[in-house]
């Protein structure tokens, strides 16, 4: 069966190396565009909806077309088999439209809505039924440019990045499916020390300690949507006996507490400081990896003291890092012109995170 995964634009090949660890065939990476095709089984949706942790959602592919006027929108619903939904569950349309058309993702899934009502009328003689709320079956339709894609959403419309251990709540926390990205894209593994020198509550370094640890997002949520579509077990997992050297740095005590509390919940052990990140050298001699997600001066600090923040972040890390600084900030320039100043640039890629044109650095 060909799924697809959506993913913040950018990180669709992070995305593909775990999906491919998780037993998947990749297909296509619609670079910049979220979207990861795959081949896996049926059996494999919960697995892939537990641990993928770099993807928003796994979809069930039912077709995929050209599309230019609305009316394509219906003859292309109208051309798939729904006999998958039971004649007592209900549905709903799930639009997204990006690019240039002359028509509405309103428009969008008022016609796929009909399509699949005449279609299911057509061969069981049935009216399905619509709930737009509480669905049981979530029929996603993304027109991205021309490409057309209809799904069934396994995961729901509560996307991975949902993990339910926010147990404090920071302004501005960053999407754990990106915290898990950084992650990978760092290159770390749990024999070596990591440090998120502005870590807020932390997400950076619980995703990693899930990662090493083997600790399932499924362990953070519920609702499933594949659980109402197909009866199918939940995998079987066993967390990971391992050390680990997390340590987190951040400038605020209420957010150092915050963040202890997320991680005593998670049960990912970290060490957090209340500290100043433009003097990392001052609090360690030697750090193996950094992966961090500074205020970009939007949300949280005035622009005016960004500068102040990366030039000395990024000298003071180049002292005691011994191998890897992965970071996403929207204020590419400032970022660039301190990395180059004090590291080599493995990387830089664009990522759409929040509406905001990020980039995350990779350093060495
Ligand atoms: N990734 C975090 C999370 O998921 O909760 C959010 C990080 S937030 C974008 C940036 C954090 O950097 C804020 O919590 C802010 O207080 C902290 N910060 C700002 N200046 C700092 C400094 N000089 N030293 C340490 N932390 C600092």
């Amino acid at each position: 069966m060909i799924f697809y995964s959506t993913t913040a634009p950018g990180l669709e090949d992070v995305a593909a190396e775990e999906l491919k660890e998780l037993g998947c065939r990749i297909k296509e990476e619609r670079k910049g565009k979220g979207r990861v095709f795959f081949e896996a089984e049926i059996e494999d949706i919960p697995k892939l909806n537990c641990f993928s942790r770099c993807s928003e959602r796994i979809v069930l592919l039912l077709g995929r077309f050209k599309v230019e006027k609305l009316e394509d929108v219906y003859k292309a619903v109208k051309s798939i088999d729904f006999s998958f939904i039971k004649p007592e569950q209900s549905f709903a349309i799930r639009a997204n439209r990006v690019g240039e058309h002359g028509f509405t993702s309103i428009d969008i899934a008022r016609e796929a809505g009909q399509a699949v009502i005449d279609r299911y009328k057509e061969d069981f003689g049935v009216r399905l039924r619509v709930n737009l709320d509480e669905p049981d079956v979530i029929i996603r339709c993304d027109l991205v440019d021309d490409d057309f894609v209809v799904g069934v959403d396994t995961t729901g419309d509560e996307a991975l990045h949902k993990r339910n251990y926010r147990i404090y709540q920071h302004p501005a926390p960053l999407n754990p499916t990106i915290a898990s990205s950084l992650v990978r894209l760092s290159g770390w593994s749990h024999n070596y020390s990591l440090l998120d020198p502005m870590c807020g509550s932390g997400t950076i370094l619980i995703e990693a300690g899930m990662i090493a640890k083997n600790i399932p997002v499924c362990k953070f949520r519920e609702n499933y949507a594949y659980k109402k579509l197909f009866k199918l077990p939940e995998p079987e997992w066993e967390e990971k006996d391992v050390e680990l050297k997390l340590y987190g740095m951040e400038k605020f005590k209420k957010h150092v507490e915050g963040a202890r509390k997320i991680a005593e919940y998670v049960g990912i052990p970290v060490t957090y400081i209340q500290g100043d990140a433009r003097k990392l050298d001052e609090y360690f001699d030697s750090i193996d990896f950094i992966v961090t997600n500074p205020p970009y001066g939007l949300r949280i600090a005035r622009k005016g003291i960004i500068e102040d923040l990366y030039s000395k972040f990024l000298e003071s890390a180049s002292k005691v890092l011994e191998k890897k600084l992965v970071m996403i900030t929207a204020e590419k320039n400032i970022a660039r012109h301190y990395a180059e100043k004090f590291f080599e640039i493995k990387e830089e890629r664009n990522v759409m995170y929040g509406g905001l044109n990020c980039s995350v650095f990779v350093l060495e």
